[in-house]
C-alpha cells in the first residue's frame, strides 16, 4: 500500500459559517472518506434540550441539559441524495430541524457544558478510530484528534460568512434578517473562543485557509496540494 492509500484523519476546524461542512464534505467525497459534521451533534443535543424543556425563553438550564444526556442516542445514516449522513436522535431524523436560528442562538451555551462535550467527544473518537475520516468542528485538531495527520483551520470575513448563512436560510424559507445572522455569527465566534472547556483555537500544527474570496473548486485545488504533502511526509 502506498503512502497516499493509507487512510488518515483530516481535522477541519474554524469559525462559524465559513463553509467548513461544505468543504469537508467535498474532500470526503473526493477521497472516499467518511465525513462527520460534529456541529450537527451539538445542534442535535440543543434541539433535544429545546424540545424537552431544558431551554426556556432562550435560557439554558445546564443541570436539566445534563440530566437529559443519558436519554439521547445520536446516530448517522448515509443519505445518497445529499452525499452525506443525516443525523438522528433516538431514531428520529432531525437533520432538517437543527439549523434554525433558534438552535443557532442556544448551541454555543449547550456546547460549553463539560458533560455534553465529554459525551460527544467520546463518540467522535470512536467514529474516527479506523481513520479515513474528515471531521469538521471547533476542537477536532486540538482535543478530539490531536494526532490527526492533516489539520486545517478555516476562517473568512464575518460579513462574508453572515451573507452565506443568510442566503442558505433564506433559500430554506426561514424568516431572518442579515443583521440577526451577523450578530449570531459574531456572538458564536466569541462564545466558542472564550469557553473554559475546549475553546476554539487554531492547533499549532494547523494550516490556515481563509476562503473569503475562494470558490469550493479553488479550495479543493489548495487542499489536494496540502493532502499530498501530508501523505508524503508520513
Ligand atoms: O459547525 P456548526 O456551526 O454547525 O456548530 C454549531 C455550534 O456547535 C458551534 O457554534 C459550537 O458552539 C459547537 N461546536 C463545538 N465543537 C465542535 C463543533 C461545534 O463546540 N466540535
Amino acid at each position: 500500500m502506498s503512502d497516499t492509500e493509507k487512510k488518515i484523519i483530516i481535522a477541519v476546524d474554524g469559525f462559524s459559517s465559513c463553509g467548513k461542512s461544505t468543504f469537508a464534505k467535498a474532500i470526503a467525497a473526493r477521497l472516499g472518506y467518511i465525513f462527520i459534521d460534529t456541529g450537527a451533534m451539538y445542534r442535535a443535543v440543543t434541539l433535544y434540550a429545546l424540545e424537552h424543556g431544558a431551554i426556556r425563553s432562550g435560557m439554558v438550564d445546564e443541570e436539566a441539559v445534563v440530566r437529559l444526556l443519558d436519554d439521547i442516542t445520536i446516530t448517522f445514516r448515509f443519505n445518497p441524495e445529499r452525499g452525506a449522513s443525516d443525523i438522528y436522535v433516538n431514531g428520529d431524523l432531525v437533520e432538517g430541524k437543527i439549523r434554525t436560528i433558534e438552535v443557532s442562538n442556544c448551541v454555543s451555551r449547550v456546547s460549553a457544558i463539560p458533560q455534553v462535550r465529554r459525551k460527544l467527544v467520546a463518540m467522535q473518537q470512536e467514529m474516527g478510530r479506523r481513520r479515513g475520516v474528515v471531521m469538521d468542528g471547533r476542537d477536532i485538531g486540538t482535543v478530539v484528534f490531536p494526532d490527526a495527520e492533516l489539520k486545517l483551520f478555516m476562517t473568512a470575513d464575518p460579513a462574508v460568512r453572515a451573507q452565506r448563512r443568510y442566503d442558505e436560510l433564506k433559500a430554506k424559507g426561514e424568516r431572518v434578517t442579515l443583521e440577526e445572522i451577523e450578530r449570531n455569527v459574531r456572538e458564536r465566534d466569541k462564545a466558542d473562543m472564550s469557553r473554559a472547556v475546549s475553546p476554539l483555537r487554531q492547533a499549532d500544527d494547523a494550516i490556515v485557509l481563509d476562503n473569503s474570496h475562494m470558490t469550493v473548486d479553488e479550495q479543493m485545488v489548495w487542499f489536494l496540494d496540502k493532502f499530498k504533502a501530508a501523505c508524503a511526509s508520513r
